[in-house]
């Protein structure tokens, strides 16, 4: 308020600025250790289609065994990572990460395609499909068991380049989903223009489907749109059958929440698809 505008209260504030920026550098040394001594990790949450009953999909979600802190959430690092080409490294990690799962996968016997987040300045990185095909090459795998989720920001903001990337993607087999529908800026014009596959709804719509009068017209509107469209439909943050039903009940082609499972470590996942099958 205005009264704090006094000396002590503007000293306090440039030194918690302070503490603010030595723990930006802090942290951005640390993530560049957590990529030297393998502190990441790969977390797999399965997405499950409606139709067949089948956990056909993955969604790799990135997890920091911090040798002091334990296990760090991606939304404590990630958007600290974006702020410098830090998240280029981990975006590589990521990739190279989720190429190896597929090859795991593979060996035990299931074709299930990886679902990888893309940070919007990953899409805008010179030679991220370069580094994309390389990877599949060297680990010779499908190109159709991966995915890359973007955010609607970067289809409207780098509209050009994101054409691009997304076009040369899809070109080689692998498919694209727009992530956390409804939340960012983008019109409908660029969902239609824009080389896609999918829409993944955003949890917040989800949440109160079964209450909320207006959540379940959001999600009826944007699932007769995305098919109008020739686009497939993922539900994110289903957490009750409930949910489930009305998401059924209204064509939604799959979902993902912690009604089926929470995003677990790669041993769990390979339990948990062994019993559902
Ligand atoms: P996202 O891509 O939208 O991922 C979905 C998030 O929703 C995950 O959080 C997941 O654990 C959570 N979730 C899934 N089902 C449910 C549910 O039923 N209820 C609730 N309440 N939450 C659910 P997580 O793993 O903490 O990841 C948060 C965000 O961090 C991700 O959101 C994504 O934006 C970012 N992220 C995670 N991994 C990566 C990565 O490898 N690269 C990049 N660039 N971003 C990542
Ligand atoms: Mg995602
Ligand atoms: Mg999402
Ligand atoms: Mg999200």
């Amino acid at each position: 308020g205005k009264d704090n505008n006094n000396k002590n209260s503007i000293q306090f504030y440039s030194q918690s600025l302070q503490d603010a920026s030595l723990h930006i550098i802090e942290l951005e040394k640390e993530l560049r250790d957590a990529i030297k001594y393998h502190q990441f990790e790969l977390y797999l949450q399965p997405i499950v289609n409606l139709e067949q009953n089948s956990i056909y999909k993955a969604e790799a979600l990135i997890r920091w065994n911090h040798p002091e802190k334990g296990l760090i959430s991606p939304i404590q690092f990630i958007p600290e990572a974006e702020k410098s080409e830090l998240i280029n490294a981990i975006g590589h990690w990521v990739i190279k990460s989720a190429c190896e799962l597929v090859k795991q996968l593979n060996k035990h016997g299931y074709n299930i395609k990886i679902s990888i987040n893309l940070s919007p300045s990953q899409v805008i990185e010179e030679n991220l499909f370069s580094f994309i095909h390389n990877c599949i090459k060297e680990y010779n795998i499908e190109p159709d068991l991966l995915e890359f989720e973007v955010t609607e920001g970067v289809l409207v903001n780098d509209y050009a380049i994101a054409e691009k990337l997304l076009s040369k993607i899809r070109a080689i087999g692998m498919s694209v989903s727009v992530d956390d529908f409804g939340t960012g800026y983008s019109s409908l014009a660029y969902l239609k223009r824009l080389p896609l596959d999918f829409v993944k709804i955003d949890q917040s719509f989800v949440k109160d489907i079964v209450v909320d009068d207006n959540d379940k017209a959001i999600v009826r509107a944007v699932i007769a749109m995305a098919h109008n469209l020739n686009l497939g439909v993922t539900a994110e943050g289903v957490e009750t059958v409930e949910q489930l039903k009305f998401l059924k009940n209204n064509a939604c082609n799959s979902v993902q929440g912690y009604l089926y499972s929470r995003p677990i470590n790669f041993e769990s996942f390979l339990k948990l698809i062994k019993e559902f099958y």
